[in-house]
């Protein structure tokens, strides 16, 4: 099965996307933290041709990003108050979805080729961060779209041990 489809808790939102994501970012960034209410957002990216409502209306959210003062629209079901998907006034083009509301979790292929581990600088410190998976101590691209060299882990590390090696590498 090449697509999947997804929904909100009480089904009045579905959702389907035609084909596997472009990628899988898990962000620990403080924004993430709450907007999914837990350690971090697993959040595949989709081609905005590929993802399209099925059912249902849902209200959109604009989220100002501290970071690039760019709009960020969540949308989420009135009923029920899921968030299923966003999109990006920086990304243009690209639907982030709320992983958890695949409705096949297996669903999701997450490898170290085609994801990443971003904004480890808020991450929670206990947090398991995979070997072998381009890392960030914050976003991937610089603000004028630059790649940033990513920290690749041979091992599983705790995200507060690579904070602190951070940290004294910037002599703090
Ligand atoms: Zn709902
Ligand atoms: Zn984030």
């Amino acid at each position: 099965m090449p697509g999947i489809e997804g929904g909100c808790l009480c089904e009045a939102v579905r959702y389907e996307a035609a084909r596997k994501p472009t990628g899988v970012t898990m962000c620990h960034c403080t924004y993430c933290q709450r907007a999914t209410g837990a350690a971090y957002m697993v959040q595949p990216a989709f081609a905005a041709a590929d993802f399209r409502l099925i059912k249902g209306d849902p209200k959109r959210f604009t989220h100002i990003s501290a970071g690039s003062g760019m709009e960020i629209q969540v949308g989420f079901c009135e009923a029920c108050g899921t968030k299923l998907f966003q999109t990006f006034e920086r990304f243009e083009g690209a639907v982030g979805v709320f992983s958890g509301t695949l409705d096949d979790p297996g669903w999701l292929e997450i490898q170290p080729q085609n994801s990443k581990h971003i904004f480890l600088e808020t991450a929670r410190s206990e947090t398991l961060i995979p070997a072998d998976t381009p890392v960030f101590m914050q976003h991937a691209l610089s603000k004028d779209g630059q790649p940033i060299a990513p920290i690749i882990l041979k091992t599983p590390q705790k995200a507060g041990d690579l904070q602190s090696v951070f940290l004294r590498s910037r002599g703090k």
